[in-house]
């Protein structure tokens, strides 16, 4: 009696948690994907430790040996294509935080597959005061909650700082983005730490770059990008 009325409770929970899938309308029970969405969303697979740029048997990548960055390891949990582009575009400028779980649960099994180094702390890429008033939310914080959770260790929002405003960097070149960036982030005493750096998409590795700079500058001992998906370099100019 008891274990039917469990099983009507559950049927009945399902129903009121069933929804269609974000992408396809497909009805995708109480997931924000049906399984075919899930299916299609390719993960960044065998990439460059260093820069995780796809490489054939995950060797570290001919920019990262010709120019090491500043950052010792990245990991992505997708390619940026469809429709994990779809999806990031929905989360960050459509306000459709509630995807910040999946790409944090994706972010926290890839990074766990690669066997990572465990930090000593998280820290989300900042957003410039203004920019996070006008977003209301800030896309990597959302997701490093979640990764911070998941792997038990403290979050800190205090370490890295975003003192410039400046543009998107969609439509700039390498060398444009470079400068839009220069002197746009301030890091304090980070010294001696090992810490994860995570952000939504790493396209160019500007950003990273320049915010793995600083923290190496105060002193962190070391510097992993976590990142949900990772698009391939634009030509370097
Ligand atoms: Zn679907
Ligand atoms: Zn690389």
């Amino acid at each position: 009696m008891i274990g039917a009325l469990r099983r009507a409770g559950s049927a009945a929970l399902d129903l009121l948690l069933a929804q269609d899938c974000f992408l396809c309308a497909e009805a995708s029970g109480a997931s924000l994907l049906c399984a075919g969405c899930r299916a299609a969303l390719r993960p960044n697979g065998p990439s460059c430790p260093v820069c995780a740029l796809p490489t054939p048997d995950a060797q570290i990548c001919g920019y990262c040996l010709k120019r090491p960055p500043p950052f010792d390891a990245s990991v992505a949990a997708f390619s940026y294509s469809h429709p994990a582009d779809a999806l990031l575009q929905a989360y960050k400028f459509a306000g459709r935080i509630e995807l910040a779980g999946l790409f944090g649960h994706a972010l926290h099994a890839a990074v766990a597959d690669a066997g990572s180094i465990r930090p000593d702390v998280i820290v989300p890429v900042p957003l410039h005061p203004e920019r996070l008033k006008s977003r209301g939310f800030n896309q990597a914080a959302l997701v490093a909650q979640v990764l911070a959770r998941a792997f038990g260790l403290p979050l800190d929002y205090r370490l890295l700082e975003r003192i410039a405003p400046t543009a998107a960097q969609a439509g700039l070149n390498l060398r444009q983005r470079r400068r839009n960036l220069r002197g746009a982030f301030m890091a304090h005493d980070a010294t001696g730490m090992s810490i994860a750096l995570v952000d939504d998409v790493m396209t160019s590795g500007t950003t990273l770059t320049e915010c793995a700079l600083r923290l190496k500058q105060r002193g962190a001992s070391r510097v992993s990008c976590w990142v949900v998906a990772r698009t391939p370099p634009p030509r370097r100019q």
